[in-house]
């Protein structure tokens, strides 16, 4: 399933060009236009899911799994000396293309990011925390 005006169906089935470091059946996995650090890249399903909400659950089995594997030969083929494994879903979280893609971000120690990537810590009571729990427990 393709979306007729998604960016990244057009770059996953090779109808635009891309900087592509790995593709098999399911998955293109390109370089960043924009990239957070050197490396940075992109795994793309060719199937067009808008984000984690629709993706299948097969899928996202496979899209770790790469994840991890990629995680490898980019540290050791960059020299890279962390990494970050990121995926944003929604507007609010910071998701500005809607086709599902997790980003992979090689990480130097001086590469000018802040160390952890950033948000701010909240102060919850217990309660807040035991009612969150709560709401959360399956
Ligand atoms: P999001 O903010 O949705 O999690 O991430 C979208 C990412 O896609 C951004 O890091 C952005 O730089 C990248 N991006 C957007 N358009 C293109 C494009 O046309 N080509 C490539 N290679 N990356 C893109
Ligand atoms: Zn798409």
């Amino acid at each position: 399933m393709k979306e007729e005006n998604c960016i990244f169906c057009k770059i996953a089935s090779g109808e635009i060009p891309s900087k592509t470091i790995y593709e098999d059946n399911e998955f293109r996995v390109i370089l960043d236009i924009s990239p957070a650090s050197k490396g940075h890249a992109l795994i793309i399903p060719r199937e067009h899911y808008a984000d984690i909400y629709e993706l299948p659950e097969d899928m996202a089995g496979h899209v770790m799994v790469l994840a991890k594997k990629l995680a490898a030969h980019m540290t050791e083929a960059l020299n890279c000396d962390g990494f970050n494994i990121v995926q944003n879903n929604g507007e609010v979280a910071g998701q500005t293309v809607f086709h599902f893609h997790m980003h992979l971000i090689p990480r130097y120690r001086e590469d000018g990011n802040q160390d952890k990537l950033c948000w701010n810590h909240l102060e919850l009571s217990q309660e807040e925390l035991e009612d969150i729990c709560r709401k959360l427990r399956k």
